[in-house]
């Protein structure tokens, strides 16, 4: 979710830099495209296994019952990009992150650019469920929902924001701009730290990422209100044939 995405971009950078190093050895120049699970372990991929049998569940007719959901998905299979999935865990004052997406590599002609969808499900596990939590769109995140519906309904949320931000070149190329590279310059000042504290440019820069991390926000939330009124239809359905009304 990109509000928190907002609170701990910064840190998250220091593991990403990581990832990629590690990724330039390990991986091809050009991995396969669509979701790539090779960072998860086998009982990660156990999980990842029960998201995607919610995403792809059917009616008694065989029909999608969260086609949302799934025409997500199966843009990023057929998208020509990777999006590498990760299951991770945010320590401490962080640990309120359910999810992320950040490009990883950038291509410049737009054709296949490296991303990764990281999710935090022992964090959406513990998320509080209530009005507090009610988004701008009206909608309270998770209620009503299961564990591993949870999960989808967070993994829309990124999956959103991976097409929004994939499917337009100028798009991506600003998010690499205003928000990874600001992000990166403010890891440096961190790992070394000037007399005067942060640049009045540097400031300039952190207020259009958040301006820009806002209006990709927005989008996405207007999304996630779809999955889960799609993933709660469902629910009520089933809770009304079991009571035996219709
Ligand atoms: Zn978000």
């Amino acid at each position: 979710m990109l509000k928190v995405y907002l609170t701990v971009a910064a840190l998250m950078v220091s593991s990403l830099i990581e990832i990629r190093a590690q990724g330039g050895t390990i991986n091809s120049l050009y991995p396969q495209t669509g979701f790539v699970t090779e960072r998860l372990s086998p009982i990660e991929l156990e999980k990842w296994k029960g998201i995607e049998r919610i995403v792809f569940a059917e009616n008694s007719e065989g029909q999608p019952t969260h086609p949302t959901l799934q025409n997500l998905w199966q843009w990023i299979e057929t998208s020509g990009h990777t999006v590498y999935i990760e299951i991770i865990k945010l320590r401490g004052g962080f640990s309120c992150t359910a999810g992320l997406f950040h490009i990883e590599r950038f291509d410049p002609l737009g054709d296949h650019h490296i991303a990764v969808i990281k999710l935090n499900l022992d964090s959406i596990n513990q998320a509080y469920v209530g009005p507090e939590t009610m988004k701008p769109n009206g909608f309270v995140p998770f209620l009503g929902l299961e564990k591993e519906e949870r999960y989808a309904e967070v993994l829309g949320h990124e999956l959103a924001h991976a097409i929004h931000i994939l499917t337009d070149l100028e798009r991506s190329r600003l998010v690499e701009d205003t928000v990874q590279e600001t992000n990166q310059m403010i890891l440096a000042l961190h790992q070394r730290p000037k007399p005067g504290g942060i640049a009045a440019d540097l400031k300039r820069r952190i207020f259009k990422r958040d301006v820009l991390l806002k209006s990709l926000e927005k989008q996405a939330e207007g999304m996630e209100k779809v999955i889960w009124r799609e993933l709660t239809a469902t629910k009520s359905l089933t809770a009304s044939g079991q009571a035996g009304r219709k």
